[in-house]
């Protein structure tokens, strides 16, 4: 039970709205964390990035 649990937290993936510098900040702090996630962003190209 336990090694499913664990499988099962591993397998996991927290979605990220948005990748600005807060959606990557997280996605970064996930990372070190090994956390896995996944960055979902609605912009084409970064070049309205900043407005
Ligand atoms: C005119 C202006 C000038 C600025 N100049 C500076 C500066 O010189 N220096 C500085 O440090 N800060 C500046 N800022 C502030 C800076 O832009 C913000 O503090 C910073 O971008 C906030 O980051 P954020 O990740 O919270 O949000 P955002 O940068 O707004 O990122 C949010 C992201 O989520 C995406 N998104 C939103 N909804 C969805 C959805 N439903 N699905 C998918 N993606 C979605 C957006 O496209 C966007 O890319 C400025 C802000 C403005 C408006």
């Amino acid at each position: 039970m336990t090694t499913t649990i664990a499988n099962t937290k591993q397998q996991q993936r927290i979605a990220i709205v948005g990748a600005g510098p807060g959606g990557l900040t997280l996605a970064r702090i996930l990372q070190q964390h090994g956390v896995a996630s996944v960055v979902y962003e609605r912009e084409q190209s970064p070049s309205r990035a900043g407005h």
